[in-house]
């Protein structure tokens, strides 16, 4: 066990500091978030403390007010101490861990290390976040053992958001200070590690760089648009939706020609330098400040009537967006092929291959893999390092050598050949070994340094549903979803539909899985896998039977839905539910049935049916409300007005928590939800809290009732509804909505009179349900939804 890391420091309040300082406060680190005293302040504000701090403050602030947010809770932001470095250095003595993030140049740098090693504990990590200067340059002059437990940790923005940590040790980093770090990475911050070496930008941005400089470069010997190359490069490549210039934009144009320069200048002996030289265009991009997002606009930039506008690299001017027609189309379709491999080989080697999309793609591909083989041995050790890190950092589906086996590893080496790019001897020695790929199916990796294969060792905290299953089918199956044996006596029950969406298959699985699980295991997992844990139920077969009045059918099919999410409650083994993604509708419905969850930290999780014109009905109504009254102690004397309101906002504004913490916050999550990181642990840990759970004398709940607010309860609702719609916030429809929800949240008619049951509410969800289904306007907001994936207002 290494020591732990409980208190760090955050110097450079920036955009990196202080997403950097957001991320440790949502690991539970304490942080002193440190910048310098601004220069020009006046005599009488060098002497207050505000003014003194006033960088690092507007540097918490912006974290705090930062869109997608850096903190999981607002609260984690308490976790954060601001300060500065000429009059607060002395708090880093008890320090475990300091990571510099100040601006990018050598003296500052050095002269802050020079403070630091006056000041901080012998056992204190020092880490800079530097992207691309030298270990050797920034530690010139500093101690032995100052150099020990000095490393770099480049951390992606956004950091909460991006899985890569690019670790870096000096040659005289102690191999026990790399493994504290990669243990705190990986354990306390759920990040990816991947080992680079010391080489200018490491390793995500080396090839990152020099793939969207190599692209750009061929638009322009190609004579493509912007338009195209975006087209070609997202999708249909495993690339993200930004593809290349919408991500330039959102990363900043400098941030990219930055990274290139410092290529350019440091690494004369590259063999594709040239690649890192700026085309003309985006110099007078530079020099007239459109550098993406951030500025009035970059590659693209909406114009004044809202139009999104492309700057044009041979006119120099903005014009409206364009683009080859063909290469639109060619791509859309792509883009739909779900399997990654199989739309790469489709692009490239298949039906595409003649076409422009599929010729210029190849050509920016297969430079990238020419390139990325070149550089194991110089950038990182392996190629799983290289894969990770584009993978991670670029969020691309597969890493460069995946992308290269996907396509066929002899096809690509051939076609690479008679194109004329260079690739290294290893490669050769790779092919004269008889390896006909990087990865094999039995768990190996070509080294491409020692020429041999070896065994890759698998972490057996990221086994997935495939490595954890046991026998060769699955114990239950239908055509919505299977159930397997996870060993150690627990059973998972993974989603199939698309999107994961509830529809009947599901709903029948999930009961006979319990079924099962009561009489063969000893817990039950759900665990889906996919982008979204689930998105809430199969809207078309509602809509459509909403659409031909089959009113029975649809009581039905939510009686059964609640049926099965009431049978997960009262399960005689402990039911554990592993969101992630969005847990939407029916999906955060499953999770307020299941016994416990275990949450991926990046969990969406909210009641979104008034978007659709409905109500929760498979109990999300009854649940969520009550667990807001449990929390209440026996006899105090608590208005549940107070709480229902909560509640009622709650749902009928269809409130999204923006991670798992504000899942909990909100009450769709319980107090005691575990939180996984990194999502790639979530299986394993959803099944380690089953265990618990079994093993510490887990008893099913009894069923409860409540007093509610009852007729006075939806009258004061009904007010409140009123006063929206007369504001112009809420539509009719949405008052006729929520007036449904208000009934059902106050138990109905007579809700005060009596202790409502579980019975009763559901039947109060049912009702609502299916009377909202019968309204015009709700089934045109299901027709839209269907149509155009997002919500109609009317
Ligand atoms: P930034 O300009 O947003 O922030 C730098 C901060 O450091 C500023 O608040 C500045 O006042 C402060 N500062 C400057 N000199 C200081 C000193 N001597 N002592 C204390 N504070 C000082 O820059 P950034 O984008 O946050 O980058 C910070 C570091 O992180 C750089 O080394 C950069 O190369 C690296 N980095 C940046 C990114 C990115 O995407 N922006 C990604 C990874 C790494």
């Amino acid at each position: 066990m290494s020591i732990p890391i409980r208190r760090a420091a955050v110097i450079g309040a920036g955009v990196m500091g202080s997403g950097i300082a957001a991320h440790l406060a949502n690991a539970g680190i304490e942080v002193l978030l440190m910048d310098i005293v601004p220069p020009n302040l006046s005599d009488a504000e060098r002497a207050t403390a505000a003014a003194r701090n006033r960088f690092s403050v507007s540097g918490l602030e912006r974290a705090v007010a930062s869109r997608p947010a850096a903190f999981f809770s607002k609260d984690r932001a308490r976790l954060v101490k601001i300060g500065n470095v000429e009059d607060d250095l002395e708090k880093l003595r008890d320090r475990d861990l300091v990571i510099e993030a100040i601006i990018e140049q050598i003296q500052p740098k050095r002269s802050l290390f020079e403070r630091l090693e006056r000041t901080v504990s012998p056992d204190c990590v020092v880490a800079s976040n530097t992207s691309g200067l030298r270990i050797a340059d920034m530690m010139a002059g500093r101690s032995e053992s100052f150099r020990r437990r000095f490393l770099v940790m480049h951390f992606f923005n956004p950091v909460r958001y991006m899985k890569l940590l690019e670790l870096v040790a000096g040659p005289d980093t102690s191999p026990d200070v790399l493994e504290r770090v990669r243990a705190f990475g990986e354990n306390a911050l759920g990040k990816g590690i991947v080992v680079g070496r010391d080489t200018p930008n490491f390793v995500g941005n080396r090839i990152g760089v020099h793939g969207m400089l190599a692209t750009i470069h061929l638009m322009l010997s190609e004579g493509l648009a912007p338009e195209d190359v975006d087209a070609i490069t997202g999708e249909p490549m495993g690339h993200p939706k930004s593809a290349s210039f919408r991500t330039a934009d959102l990363v900043g144009i400098d941030t990219l020609v930055h990274v290139a320069e410092n290529c350019l200048d440091s690494l004369p002996n590259d063999e594709d330098r040239q690649v890192f030289e700026i085309p003309a265009f985006i110099r007078t991009m530079i020099e007239r400040k459109l550098l993406g997002d951030k500025a009035k606009g970059g590659f693209y930039r909406k114009g004044r009537d809202g139009a999104i506008e492309t700057f044009d690299p041979t006119s120099l001017e903005y014009r409206a967006r364009g683009g080859d027609k063909e290469i639109r189309s060619v791509c859309k379709k792509l883009g739909e092929v779900e399997d990654v491999g199989a739309r790469l080989r489709e692009l490239v080697f298949g039906s595409q291959a003649g076409s422009r999309a599929g010729a210029f793609a190849w050509k920016v591909l297969s430079r990238t893999l020419a390139y990325s083989a070149r550089r194991v041995g110089e950038i990182a050790d392996d190629v799983v390092s290289i894969d990770d890190a584009m993978k991670w950092g670029y969020n691309w589906e597969l890493g460069p050598f995946e992308t290269w086996d996907a396509l066929g590893f002899e096809a690509a080496v051939a076609r690479m050949k008679t194109d004329g790019l260079v690739l290294p001897p290893s490669i050769e020695r790779m092919r004269a070994a008889g390896a006909t790929s990087f990865y094999s199916a039995t768990g190996e990796v070509f080294d491409l340094l020692r020429g041999e294969s070896r065994r890759r060792a698998a972490d057996p905290r990221t086994a997935s549903l495939t490595v954890l299953r046991r026998g060769p089918s699955p114990v239950l199956k239908n055509d919505g979803a299977e159930a397997w044996d996870l060993g150690d006596g627990v059973l998972g029950l993974t989603f199939k539909t698309k999107a994961n969406s509830i529809d009947p298959d599901v709903i029948e699985l999930i009961a006979s899985s319990v079924d099962r699980a009561e009489r063969d295991f000893r817990a039950l997992v759900v665990a889906n896998r996919g982008e979204h844990f689930c998105v809430g139920a199969n809207l078309f077969l509602v809509a459509i039977a909403a659409g031909q009045q089959q009113w029975q059918e649809l009581r039905s099919m939510v009686s059964g839905f609640q049926r099965s999410c009431q049978r997960m409650k009262y399960a005689r083994v402990p039911v554990v539910a592993a969101p992630y993604g969005m847990a939407l509708g029916g999906g955060l419905e499953v999770c307020l049935g299941a016994s416990s969850v275990q949450a991926a930290a990046e969990t969406y999780a909210g009641l979104v049916e008034v978007g659709v014109g409905l109500v929760p009905a498979g109990g999300g109504v009854m649940n969520l409300l009550w667990r807001a009254l449990a929390g209440i102690p026996e006899g105090a004397h608590v208005d549940a007005y107070a709480i229902v309101t909560q509640v009622f906002k709650n749902i009928a504004l269809a409130r999204v928590a923006t991670s798992a913490e504000e899942g909990m916050r909100f009450g769709y999550l319980g107090p005691e939800t575990g939180v996984t990181f990194d999502r790639a642990r979530l299986l394993v840990d959803a099944k380690a809290r089953a265990i618990g759970l079994a093993e510490s004398g887990w008893h099913p709940p009894a069923p409860r009732a409540y007093v509610l607010p009852g007729e006075s309860g939806m009258s004061t609702l009904a007010m409140m509804i009123r006063a929206l719609v007369d504001a112009g916030q809420a539509s009719p429809h949405d008052a006729t909505i929520a007036t449904r929800l208000a009934e059902v949240l106050c138990g109905g008619v007579g809700g005060s009179a009596r202790e409502v049951t579980e019975d009763e509410m559901l039947e109060l969800e049912r009702e609502a349900f299916v009377s909202l289904c019968g309204e015009p306007k709700t089934q045109e907001r299901m027709q839209f939804m269907l149509m155009n994936n997002k919500p109609l207002r009317n």
